[in-house]
């Protein structure tokens, strides 16, 4: 007998204790939860409460303990040339030994440590081996520089820091113990010490007295045994930052028993990932899909994860289809804007690789357009399963879970990620009366109601109350999560993410998506990429203002007009007046955040002559001294 997943969603929320206590089998706890859900102090809610569990013990020990010849780890690094595969028995050697030295500092539960590294297995090792013994980690992006770096190490004050001699991209070597040392200088806070894997990539200065060897450690601590420290499922597991597109990152503070049951259900019902197998994501440790889907969630589930160091087109565009094949990669994860990258070149590249392995590409992170869809669906012939999600959430929100069994699949749609994921109460408010929206097609905000699902945020690190302002406050009177995006329901329940609330351009009374427009633009066939903000407007309140980057620049400032007059004219066809651009300007290349999403509201800050903001996670500069030269020609 087979239910809709409509009603199996409705039961996930009615019969919520009775539907996580189910999930809560899947992994081994030491203690079983006393309690399933306490709600008593909205909007803060604590998952299985009473009950101990350990991530590392679930993510490594448990599959160790069974299968210890699996593949765990398989590291691949293009940019070194290297590659490793790690056993779950050797996995949970190195994490020991890791934990073991971390004990040694004097690291114990509840203590920060900061890891700042490439894509190398030491970064995983390092994660794992706090979890192991209880200590919070905080991960910070590689590619970072000391200033972003520096308000982080302030923000977590950790006793200790991992990083590495550098890492590498498109094979120029980053040096990272500059930077970092740097950043500890810029901080008020001292951490006790550095632990640096030197990978022979850069020359470094070692601070004597704070920064060791972990080479040396490592054989000091070889065979070491560090028993899992069961913690309370409400205990922190990590802090980690928001991408910084709206503004200030956030630091997002995790547990551990509600993020590993989450984790464990969405490997088997969303991603449909078996024990043995292997896991891709294209992600890095320092996003949450790295922690999610490159770390935890796979090794959770018992699968190998295989760890990429390197482009998606180097040594060239077909290099993520060889090493699905070399692995038989059977669930992969990216994002649209690296799909966009390979678009650039050929399909046929693909159809070089025995594909038959992989089951299905998962993308998140940014809209994804029907273009960019269509275009890998076709080169792949998997599905492509859009999922909607966010740092603060921890796994997908909005998609469609292909595998519940008993429960009907619901079939993916074009420029949907799908339908609200059991114990998500997701709802499109009307933004003005905060009222529910009752027809499909209207457009609202898109909010959360209380409790969140185990595995969201327990709250922002260190500061309750900026949780409960930033997210819990933005409709009065209602006790709802605001996402900051702005969506619409269709007639059958698929919802489409129109662009975030900051994002909704008011031209003279008329409320648009930014994405619309954009959905719209790049349909061109001259536009490669485009950015639509509103900027202030004396007469109609706001307008639309373009940022394209076409295919190819244009030759004359004939040319110029000539594009955009027909880029104008499209959007008038399309969506109408209101929506066109007054304007199109022209660039070589949009701002981006260092996970690759467009920054929005520093491009409508220079269009309208304000201060930018926080800028820590941009990454060029280039682009917005390009936009502010443009804007003036
Ligand atoms: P900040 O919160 O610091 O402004 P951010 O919201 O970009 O940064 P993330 O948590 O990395 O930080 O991104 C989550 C956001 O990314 C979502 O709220 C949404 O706007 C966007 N997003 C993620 N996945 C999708 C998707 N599949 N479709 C459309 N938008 C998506
Ligand atoms: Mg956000």
């Amino acid at each position: 007998m087979t239910q809709t997943y409509a009603d199996f969603h409705r039961r996930s929320l009615t019969e919520r204790d009775a539907f996580w206590a189910e999930q809560a089998r899947r992994i081994d706890w030491q203690t079983p939860p006393q309690q399933i859900c306490d709600v008593s102090r909205p909007p803060f809610a604590r998952w299985f409460v009473g009950g101990t569990t350990n991530l590392c013990h679930n993510a490594v020990d448990r599959h160790a303990a069974t299968r210890p010849d699996d593949r765990a780890l398989i590291w691949v690094s293009t940019e070194v040339g290297q590659e490793k595969v790690y056993s779950f028995a050797e996995l949970q050697a190195e994490v020991e030994a890791m934990a073991a030295m971390f004990v040694a500092q004097g690291v114990g539960q509840g203590d920060r440590v900061l890891i700042y590294m490439p894509m190398i297995p030491e970064a995983a090792f390092a994660m794992l081996a706090c979890a192991r013994i209880g200590a919070i980690h905080s991960v910070v992006f590689g590619g970072f520089a000391s200033v972003s770096l520096a308000s982080r190490i302030e923000d977590a004050s950790p006793k200790l820091i991992v990083s590495a001699d550098a890492g590498s991209r498109a094979g120029k070597v980053l040096p990272y113990k500059p930077l970092l040392d740097e950043a500890i200088t810029l901080s008020t806070h001292k951490p006790a010490r550095v632990l640096m894997v030197d990978r022979s990539l850069a020359p470094f200065e070692r601070v004597p007295g704070r920064d060791l060897d972990y080479a040396e450690l490592r054989r000091e601590h070889d065979g070491a045994r560090v028993p899992c420290t069961w913690l309370e499922s409400n205990s922190i597991s990590y802090t980690l930052y928001t991408s910084g597109t709206t503004g200030k990152p956030k630091g997002v503070q995790r547990d551990v028993g509600g993020h590993a049951v989450a984790l464990a259900t969405s490997m088997d019902w969303i991603f449909g990932g078996k024990p043995g197998e292997t896991y891709f994501s294209t992600s890095d440790i320092g996003w949450v899909v790295g922690h999610s889907y490159i770390v935890y969630g796979p090794l959770i589930a018992g699968m190998a994860t295989l760890m990429y160091e390197g482009t998606p087109v180097n040594p060239d565009a077909a290099v993520l289809w060889s090493l699905v094949e070399k692995y038989r990669v059977t669930v992969m994860f990216s994002a649209p804007t690296a799909v966009r990258v390979l678009k650039k070149h050929d399909a046929a590249l693909l159809k070089r690789h025995d594909l038959s392995s992989l089951r299905a590409l998962f993308l998140a992170g940014e809209p994804l357009d029907e273009p960019t869809a269509s275009w890998i669906a076709d080169a792949l012939g998997v599905p492509i399963i859009d999922n909607y999600w966010q740092t603060e959430t921890g796994w997908p929100l909005l998609t469609v879970a292909h595998h519940i069994p008993g429960v009907e699949a619901v079939p993916t749609r074009l420029g949907s990620p799908g339908v609200p994921m059991y114990g998500y109460g997701v709802k499109l408010l009307d933004e003005n009366t905060g009222q529910e929206l009752s027809e499909p097609n209207q457009k609202g905000v898109l909010v959360i109601e209380h409790p969140l699902p185990p595995g969201a945020l327990q709250t922002v690190w260190g500061d309750d109350a900026r949780f409960v302002n930033t997210y819990w406050q933005s409709v009065p009177g209602l006790e709802v999560y605001s996402t900051f995006d702005w969506g619409l329901r269709d007639a059958e329940g698929y919802t489409f993410i129109l662009g975030r609330t900051d994002d909704v351009i008011n031209v003279a009374g008329h409320r648009l998506g930014t994405r619309e427009i954009e959905e719209c633009v790049s349909g061109h066939a001259a536009v490669a990429e485009v950015a639509v903000v509103g900027v202030a407007d004396q007469l109609k309140g706001q307008v639309a203002l373009a940022f394209v980057v076409p295919r190819e620049a244009p030759a004359t400032p004939e040319a110029a007009q000539a594009l955009q007059a027909q880029i104008m004219k499209r959007v008038d066809e399309q969506l109408g007046a209101v929506a066109r651009p007054s304007r199109v300007v022209f660039v070589s290349l949009l701002p981006k955040t260092r996970s690759g999403k467009l920054l929005r509201r520093a491009l409508q800050a220079v269009a309208e002559g304000r201060d930018p903001g926080d800028l820590t996670t941009l990454d060029d500069p280039g682009a917005l001294a390009q936009v502010r030269q443009r804007l003036q020609g």
